[in-house]
């Protein structure tokens, strides 16, 4: 099976094409097609994003359309940093190594199981466990048993999906990773386990500007993380979660192309797709660059969406509520949850900036996000709100 791979030159032409053919005025001809299902391209695609004459609430539209008829039904998870270390050094990330306005925390497999304990009893079925990258060595080692012991602990107590956020892993740490946990005859594996890496910027100069070039910089290689999902399918892996930081390039027709390109070899490989699109937050001791605008999010959001209905288009609380509810009908994922370390309470979170890798904009408890969205009559999946559990499990 070929490795996923892209060519930068040709992306960058692709996207000026497909931004003369939006100068052009060929936008609305296209969004016809678009909404009769018609088919079209990925240049098609970035020109519509590119279009002024095509409304964002007519891509939204689209989008609605190709979602399941009925209410909004999406998917939640929460995020769950054990640690904010970090031998990466992306400038936009208030956990970089050398950023030292961040008062470094790291938990130990007790308090990370409280932890998962909390955000069970809150209702929360799906939990993202987040770390930093790591050189080779015995850090690194350390913190990758540490989040795999999270995962299996996380089964124990019942969650559903467990997304890992740890950086990109060789070939024999996933073997060690994924030790023990159940697979198929034909070696896949059976729970749902998510591999998370967000390339930031499919562009390999902007990659290099903000995650830094040094060798002994392990968020440093382009192409090695380019290709982690492609060792995740061949250790028996078949979810996985690729992603952009919209704002690091103002290219944004070339990053949809890339990311189109991406998904559509992620699904070939037999993939269950998660497609993260964040957006440049204010972090500790980073210079804040600025993000994208709310509607060429939503033009993003409604395209992904439309393009790939197998795949699901991943929003968090680092959106404001206005534009969570904006997106909420068509989105695959909400989660709710802050990028503190270990910082859940029985009914809240810590969210201080100057201990987690970048702000949140929406901090109310994430009962109150999710059951706005319920109260909307959205069905959310991997959430259980507490009057709905068993006595059993409130009491525990
Ligand atoms: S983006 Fe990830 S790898 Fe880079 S500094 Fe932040 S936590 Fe580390």
């Amino acid at each position: 099976m070929i490795t996923f791979a892209i060519d930068p030159g040709t992306l960058a032409e692709d996207s000026q094409y497909a931004a003369k053919r939006a100068a052009k005025g060929e936008g609305p001809g296209l969004a016809s097609r678009f909404r009769a299902d018609e088919p079209i391209d990925d240049v098609d695609l970035a020109t519509l994003l590119l279009s002024a004459d095509v409304a964002t609430d007519e891509l939204w539209e689209i989008a609605r359309a190709s979602r399941p008829a009925g209410v909004p039904k999406v998917e939640t998870f929460s995020p769950l940093y054990f640690t904010n270390e970090c031998d990466g050094e992306c400038k936009m990330c208030g956990m970089r190594r050398e950023n030292r306005a961040l008062k470094r925390e790291t938990v130990d497999a007790a308090t990370i199981c409280d932890q998962l304990d909390v955000l069970y009893r809150r209702g929360i079925r799906g939990v993202a466990v987040l770390a930093g990258e790591y050189r080779l060595g015995p850090q690194r080692d350390a913190m990758l048993a540490r989040a795999a012991e999270a995962m299996r602990d996380a089964f124990e107590r019942g969650f559903a999906h467990v997304l890992i956020n740890v950086g990109s892993l060789e070939a024999q740490e996933y073997d060690r990773f994924l030790a023990g946990i159940p697979r198929s005859p034909d070696c896949v594996i059976s729970p749902q386990i998510t591999m998370c890496t967000f390339q930031e910027t499919y562009h390999p100069r902007i990659y290099s500007k903000f995650m830094g070039s040094r060798p002994d910089n392990p968020r440093s290689d382009f192409d090695r993380r380019l290709v982690n999902f492609d060792r995740a399918v061949d250790a028996g892996l078949r979810s996985a979660n690729p992603g952009i930081l919209l704002g690091l390039n103002s290219d944004i027709g070339y990053e949809l192309l890339a990311l189109c390109a991406h998904v559509r070899h992620l699904e070939a490989r037999g993939m269950q797709v998660y497609i993260s699109l964040p957006r440049l937050r204010k972090a500790s001791g980073a210079e804040h660059f600025a993000g994208l605008s709310d509607d060429d999010l939503v033009r993003m959001v409604s395209l992904l969406t439309a393009r790939f209905p197998a795949a699901k288009v991943v929003i968090s609380t680092r959106e404001a509520p206005e534009i969570q509810r904006r997106l909420l009908p068509i989105l695959g994922v909400l989660t709710a949850g802050s990028p503190g370390v270990a910082p859940y309470g029985e009914a809240d979170a810590r969210f201080e900036i100057e201990a987690s890798q970048f702000e949140v904009a929406d901090q109310r408890p994430l009962e109150v996000i999710l059951g706005e969205c319920l109260a909307s009559g959205a069905i959310i999946d991997g959430y259980e709100p507490a009057e709905k559990m068993s006595p059993a499990v409130s009491a525990t």
